[in-house]
């Protein structure tokens, strides 16, 4: 494995084992849910809005690394976003994992999920919780 695809295991790893955004909101002003029954991942996300912005994301789940520090990954960054910007920013991580796109600046840590579009059974993994996000911003 080259020097990128280990700073990339680790930064899944790391959030894996030490999230930043894992638990619940007492308030939520939006919650929703998604199932990977294929790999066994589950989740349960609740975002809080002050207007059009996002003012906090959490998230409770099982699952694998892949699953769970997408989740930890995507609720830091869409954080303090406009509910347009989060959903641009799932499009673009979408276009990653997907389709394989080369990962967006604005992408920041999430660049570390790039190497799941050469792994089609993980996709659905990355994807959960911006299915969740999406679905909670709707
Ligand atoms: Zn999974």
């Amino acid at each position: 494995m080259g020097i990128l695809e280990d700073l990339y295991q680790e930064i899944i790893l790391t959030r894996y084992k030490t999230p930043k955004r894992r638990g619940t909101l007492e308030n939520p002003t939006r919650t929703a849910g998604g199932k990977n029954p294929s790999c066994g991942d589950q989740l349960e996300l609740f975002v809080a809005l002050d207007g059009d912005r996002i003012t906090a994301v959490r998230y409770q789940g099982e699952g694998c690394a892949i699953s769970q520090a997408s989740a930890d990954l995507m609720a830091e960054a869409v954080e303090g976003k406009t509910v347009e910007e989060a959903r641009r920013l799932a499009e673009r991580f979408k276009a990653m994992v997907v389709e394989g796109a080369p990962p967006a600046p604005e992408l920041g840590d999430l660049a570390a999920l790039s190497g799941v579009a050469k792994l089609p059974s993980r996709v659905k993994c990355a994807t959960l919780a911006w299915h969740a996000l999406e679905e909670a911003l709707s």
